[in-house]
């Protein structure tokens, strides 16, 4: 161990918090060196029992080996004792490593890490096919508990293996484990499908990128671990297309129509056909009153209202984005499970393709013009600069989704935060 890990480690431990004025800073400058942060996060592990967000914001800059090194240390501790780090490590690994949890999910649904949390069950993302037929089989047990049955469900939904969905939605259906339809589609939302005409089908394209700005794009007034710039998620590579993004479409007092991106190069794996060009842009200070807006785009791929449009906005004067040209970086494996809350402000939420991170019930809309569910398309976090120099807040902070349907070209947009 280096004498700087060392001495951060018993900062930490004697809470010396004035001689640790710069704890980012000097838990960022071990990332230069894997070796140096995975021994201060092994120490630490092995030392403290209560969270940390230095810890857990640490965890993104380990490489698979050493994540798993910290899984089995963790797993050690859980047989033992409760401890909020070692939990932390398998929801930040079952997100950034899932792979790694599969030698360990018998044992993790014994142990119960994160049992009171929304992501629990989160471990079973990258199940392989042989535990999932463990799985099942303990799933249709007779003596199993109620209490089990509930978790297990979960379980294999996680999976998102269409296979093993339909076999736990058929389960939960005929076994009366959740006898309420919303209640299941909700479930089956959360992870990525949904239901059409009596069929499970996932709503998310396959393919991902997340979408990345100019430096110096955001205000640089944020301290380092929440600046836009420091998370590796921030730092993907560029494909060589850029793309306008931001301004207006056109002008309107009380609620102008913001230009969000024009996608004059549609990306392979969105679901969009027959068009060669898609303008998205919503009246985003509207959106804000209301549940949700839809947009039918023409041949040339233009939005327009498919409802009146509210010329009563009150209460909100978000101004338009800030023009810019932005770049798409092809996500890598490690980044595809996002999470809102899990990512703390940290992360880069600005996501093209995939699935949502859904801050609240997942809400898949409904296309107005064919009353089928619609795809998922992007999201946008809030904090972008506006041309006022402002941030555009989406609610209290939350995200904006973005969904489209491709037999109907059409777009929706909705908000969730907080
Ligand atoms: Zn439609």
């Amino acid at each position: 161990m280096t004498e700087r890990v060392k001495e951060l480690l018993e900062d930490f431990r004697n809470k010396r918090w004035e001689k640790i004025y710069t704890p980012y800073e000097r838990l960022f400058e071990l990332t230069r060196n894997g070796d140096e942060l995975v021994d201060f996060l092994e120490s630490y592990l092995k030392t403290f029992k209560e969270t940390s967000t230095y810890f857990d914001d640490a965890l993104s800059y380990i490489d698979a080996k050493q994540f798993s090194k910290l899984i089995q240390i963790a797993i050690k501790i859980l047989q033992k004792e409760e401890n909020e780090n070692a939990e932390n490590v398998i929801a930040y690994a079952s997100l950034q490593f899932p792979e790694l949890l599969n030698e360990y999910l018998h044992l993790i649904f014994e142990l119960e890490p994160n049992t009171y949390t929304y992501y629990a069950q989160y471990p079973w993302r990258k199940c392989n096919s042989r535990s999932i037929q463990i799985f099942k089989k303990k799933l249709i047990n007779p003596e199993l508990s109620q209490y089990d049955k509930e978790r297990l469900f979960k379980c294999l939904l996680e999976t998102r293996d269409l296979e093993t969905i339909n076999f736990a939605y058929n389960f939960a259906t005929e076994d009366k484990l959740i006898d309420n339809e919303a209640m299941l589609t909700l479930y089956l939302e959360r992870v990525g499908f949904t239901i059409q005409n009596n069929t499970i089908k996932t709503y998310c394209p396959n393919q991902l990128y997340h979408l990345l700005f100019p430096k110096n794009y955001f205000p640089n007034d944020q301290p380092i671990s929440i600046n836009k710039e420091q998370h590796p998620t921030w730092n993907l590579t560029p494909t060589s297309k850029k793309y306008k993004f931001g301004g207006i479409l056109s002008d309107d007092e009380k609620n102008p129509f913001f230009h969000i991106f024009t996608l004059d190069n549609i990306p392979d794996g969105l679901n969009i056909t027959e068009l060669n060009v898609l303008v998205l842009g919503a009246h985003l200070r509207e959106l804000n009153e209301c549940e949700a807006i839809f947009y039918q785009h023409n041949t040339e791929g233009k939005p327009s209202k498919i409802q009146s449009t509210d010329d009563d906005i009150e209460v909100y004067y978000d101004n338009p984005i800030k023009e810019t040209y932005i770049s798409c970086a092809v996500t890598p494996e490690r980044w595809k499970f996002q999470d809102w809350g899990i990512s703390n402000s940290r992360e880069n939420l600005f996501r093209l393709g995939g699935e949502p991170t859904w801050i609240q019930n997942a809400e898949v809309l409904k296309c107005p013009i064919c009353n089928e569910k619609m795809d998922f398309l992007m999201q946008l976090d809030s904090d972008l600069p506006t041309i006022q120099n402002g941030e555009l807040m989406f609610g209290s902070g939350g995200i904006c989704y973005v969904f489209w349907c491709n037999t109907s070209k059409v777009s929706g947009y909705t908000i969730q935060c907080t």
